[in-house]
């Protein structure tokens, strides 16, 4: 067994999420489908393996997109904790802001830069 490197949640507390490994890569989103998933300028994503990723306490919505993606969100109060693409299925993208140290995780680069709204800052 793998022990927890780093550990997240949502907003009430009530969904609890932890990785055992580094992240394969940090980025800021700026596409639409994030923006409005959830409610944000841009959305910071830290991507890991799926298999070092878990579920440690309460259960979240999942939220299949137009594109057949997965999100999961607290059905509580609402936070966005995952992204999960069809063509990625070996990978999670955690929101980087339901993180509890995000400020160890800073994006590496910019996605989808087209979309970026022109006054949303690059990385
Ligand atoms: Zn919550
Ligand atoms: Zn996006």
């Amino acid at each position: 067994m793998s022990l927890i490197k780093t550990t997240g949640g949502c907003y009430c507390g009530n969904i609890r999420y932890g990785f055992t490994t580094e992240p394969r890569l940090t980025a800021n989103c700026h596409c639409n489908n994030c923006r409005k998933a959830i409610g944000a300028q841009s959305v910071a994503w830290t991507i890991v393996n799926k298999s070092s990723f878990q579920w440690i306490k309460g259960e979240p919505t999942r939220y299949k997109t137009d594109t057949e993606a997965h999100r999961t969100f607290c059905p509580d109060c609402g936070s966005s904790l995952t992204y999960e693409a069809v063509g990625r299925t070996d990978e999670i993208d955690i929101t980087t802001g339901s993180l509890d140290n995000p400020e160890d995780f800073p994006p590496t680069k910019d996605a989808y830069l087209k979309y970026r709204l022109p006054w949303v800052e690059m990385t």
